[in-house]
């Protein structure tokens, strides 16, 4: 799962799980401190050190710079039958379906600019932030239509949800391999 910030993903993300056991959501580790409020699961912090050193031993499936902050998917270690869901950027996302060019590439995008703007001041970024946010979404937005499987709009949490669900449903029912036995 894919797109710019502010756009709602990692609600939608949350809900997701929690209707699916089957899913099994990676946590990212970043270079990126703590939000205010944000809770401490959300990813494993780390400072620039630990981070590289992880990298560099070849401990990350995929990693990228953000803004300054790098973010990156630990080798991922599911339960057998589970299907990995990953919470990540369009960089990231363009480095998974080069590992696995059978990943499934959902872009999220916000129903306007205004709402993603909003959303992003609301979890307490700095207007100058927002306004770097945007611009990064823009073209986030437009590398992420050309990898995308899907494009799903987050008008409506539960519509969204519903979306996703069906788009999860179609694939493992197409791909026949993780049919419950
Ligand atoms: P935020 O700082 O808002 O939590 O995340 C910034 C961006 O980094 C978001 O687009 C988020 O999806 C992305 N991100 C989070 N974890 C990862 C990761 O492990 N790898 C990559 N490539 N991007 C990530």
């Amino acid at each position: 799962m894919s797109g710019p910030g502010g756009v709602g993903k990692g609600t939608l993300v949350k809900r997701l799980v929690a209707s699916d056991p089957r899913l099994w959501l990676s946590r990212s580790w970043t270079t990126r401190p703590p939000r205010p409020g944000e809770d401490e699961t959300a990813y494993e912090f780390v400072d620039h050190e630990t981070f590289v050193r992880k990298r560099d031993s070849g401990g990350l499936l995929e990693w990228a710079e953000f803004l300054g902050r790098l973010y990156g998917t630990p080798l991922p270690d599911p339960p057998p039958d589970a299907d990995v869901l990953l919470e990540i950027d369009v960089q990231g996302a363009e480095q998974v379906r080069r590992v696995y060019p059978d990943a499934v590439v959902v872009l999220v995008l916000a129903p306007s600019r205004e709402a993603q703007a909003e959303r992003l001041r609301c979890r307490g970024d700095d207007e100058e932030h927002v306004a770097r946010r945007l611009q990064v979404a823009e073209l986030e937005e437009r590398a992420g239509r050309l990898l995308a499987d899907h494009v799903v709009v987050n008008d409506d949490v539960d519509r969204a949800v519903a979306e996703l669900a069906q788009i999860v449903e179609a694939h493992r029912r197409a791909s026949g391999r993780k049919l419950v036995k």
